[in-house]
């Protein structure tokens, strides 16, 4: 048995019989971890309060191998404004990461994770697009929005842009039945997803047609 501090976000509490529940935690140098919180549910528990989806803080662990137990949670963040105007929102995201295996997580996108409260307040309307670009980007998966995907030029210098499913093509490669996007909402796009601009006049439905097939295309 191994003793373990480290730091996490608790992204679900998931019950489970004799009062005890399994929490999913995002660790920076552990990625995602499960631990078993036996008796959490127990009205004398003190870790019942704190154990809670979104809350960040120093997380003691006992384990070997990826079986984890809960023995302390010390709350250091607690996000209260996002679950007065965004529960359902913030909380859909915690639990979309347990989806993932992260492993040991980059400096940036665990800075990101922890700082999705503030981002959610910030931008409610675009947020489902900034969460998934950052892991995509975690993940190395991210959409490719700078290159046609046929000829690979940088697609900047290309007059005219087509879309077909999650891709984009230069004038040269598009085909019958490929949408054309305006220079404009092509520009928007790269500066809101690839150097991660504040979202500006951003043509929503092109975003929610590039997520939606990049989502299918890596099986999620
Ligand atoms: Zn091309």
């Amino acid at each position: 048995m191994f003793y373990f501090k480290t730091t996490g976000i608790i992204l679900n509490k998931k019950n489970v019989k004799e009062k005890s529940a399994v929490i999913y935690i995002l660790t920076k140098n552990l990625g995602l971890i499960k631990a078993i919180a036996e008796g959490i549910n127990r009205s004398e528990s003190k870790l019942l309060s704190v154990v809670q989806p979104g809350n960040y803080g120093k997380i003691y662990l006992i384990g070997e191998g990826s079986i984890y137990k809960l023995l302390s949670f010390l709350a250091l963040k607690i996000p209260n404004k996002v679950y007065k105007k965004y529960p359902y929102t913030y909380l859909w995201a915690l639990k979309f990461l347990i989806f993932f295996n992260f492993f040991e997580l980059s400096d940036r996108f665990f800075f990101f994770v922890l700082n999705m409260d503030k981002i959610l307040i910030k931008s409610p309307a675009y947020f489902p697009f900034i969460f998934l670009n950052e892991i995509f980007k975690e993940l190395g998966i991210e959409p490719n929005i700078e290159n046609c995907y046929s000829c690979n030029i940088k697609l900047i210098r290309s007059k005219e842009i087509y879309l077909y499913g999650s891709k984009l093509f230069c004038e040269k490669c598009k085909k019958i039945g490929y949408e054309k996007i305006s220079k404009e909402d092509y520009l928007n796009l790269l500066n809101f997803l690839v150097k991660n601009q504040k979202p500006k006049k951003i043509n929503k439905n092109i975003l929610k047609k590039i997520f939606k097939s990049h989502l299918k295309s890596i099986n999620l």
